[in-house]
């Protein structure tokens, strides 16, 4: 049965969770939020576009899971804690079914980060669903892209590749998972506050994303591929085949960071006490550009280097 717009939104008031900073959410012309005092508002945008990011057959559920997921994920690499968020849903058609299992995996998500959903706009349109994402963090303990300084480990958590795996017609249902219903590292982003000089989270791919690491910081790394984290999964490709995925693929949505190697020990039980896994994976160095080593330490150019909307023209 098709509902009228204010059904919709109907729908999703009576489920949006609160919290108390959240003076007013849905149901007026605007959200009244009351920021902590002393901290900054983090706020990050992403959207998830139908046939871009996601097929048109994926299950409203992941949808609603990943267009927050991936937000939180944004948060994550800025050390920030998230408390609010906004939903932009286009649709090309007002189904209640479709509307509950896409609120069911959104709103699970945001209730696991004691994260309200505090306004947003409910449109026709080709399926499209933007998300703002709003967070705190002490000023000291922001985690930018910039600030890696030569000598510094550089680390990433989880394990890198599966979700670029999962869009293999023939991959297994935990790689398929993995791309449909990314975690973002949300509790170890807050566990490297203080601890990390720079960080971001991998949506585009390894050599992309620690290449923007690298650019606004302006420096560059040397990053040994046999320690990339590899997860059973992908164990059994050849290293090539699979140096490609770790590299080059996107939306695994773990953390890549940087820290000097005094705090090594420090890291890795803060971050245990997250239940995150992570390891170093090379260094920081002064030399611009970043550096792929095979195991006998040669240079190893990736077939693709990062997913990006609108790549450059080449010259
Ligand atoms: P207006 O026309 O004044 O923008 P809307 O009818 O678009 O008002 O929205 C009414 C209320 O419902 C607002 O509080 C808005 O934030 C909220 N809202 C609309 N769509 C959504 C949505 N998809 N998710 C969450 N809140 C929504
Ligand atoms: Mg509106």
């Amino acid at each position: 049965m098709q509902a009228g717009e204010f059904d919709l939104i109907e729908r999703i008031r009576a489920r949006a969770g609160t919290r108390s900073d959240v003076l007013l959410g849905i149901g007026d012309d605007a959200a009244l939020l009351a920021p902590r005092a002393g901290e900054l508002l983090v706020l990050s945008c992403d959207t998830l576009n139908v046939d871009v990011h996601f097929a048109r057959t994926a299950r409203a559920v992941d949808i609603g899971h990943k267009a927050l997921a991936v937000n939180l994920s944004d948060l994550a690499a800025m050390g920030a804690e998230p408390a609010w968020c906004t939903l932009a849903l286009s649709l090309p058609e007002a189904v209640e079914a479709w509307l509950d299992a896409f609120l069911d995996g959104f709103l699970s998500l945001a209730e696991r980060h004691g994260v309200a959903l505090v306004g947003g706009d409910t449109t026709r349109g080709p399926l499209a669903v933007t998300v703002t994402v709003h967070g705190f963090v002490p000023a000291t303990m922001v985690l930018r892209r910039a600030g890696a300084r030569i000598g510094d480990d550089v680390w990433v958590t989880g394990s890198l590749g599966d979700a670029a795996a999962g869009l293999a017609a023939d991959a297994s249902p935990a790689l398929r998972e993995r791309l449909a219903r990314p975690w973002p590292r949300v509790a170890a982003g807050l566990a490297l506050r203080g601890l990390a000089h720079a960080a971001i989270d991998v949506s585009d791919g390894l050599a992309a994303d620690l290449g923007h690491i690298l650019q606004a910081s302006g420096v560059g790394a040397r990053i040994e591929l046999e320690r990339l984290p590899t997860s059973a999964e992908l164990a059994g490709l050849d290293a090539a085949q699979r140096w490609a995925l770790q590299t080059g693929g996107g939306d695994d949505y773990e953390l890549c960071f940087c820290a000097a190697r005094e705090h090594r020990t420090q890291i890795l039980a803060a971050l245990a006490a997250t239940a995150t896994t992570a390891c170093v994976i090379g260094q920081i160095e002064a030399e611009p550009g970043l550096r792929l080593l095979d195991a006998q330490g040669n240079p190893w150019q990736p077939p693709c280097n990062g997913w990006q909307h609108f790549p450059a023209a080449q010259a």
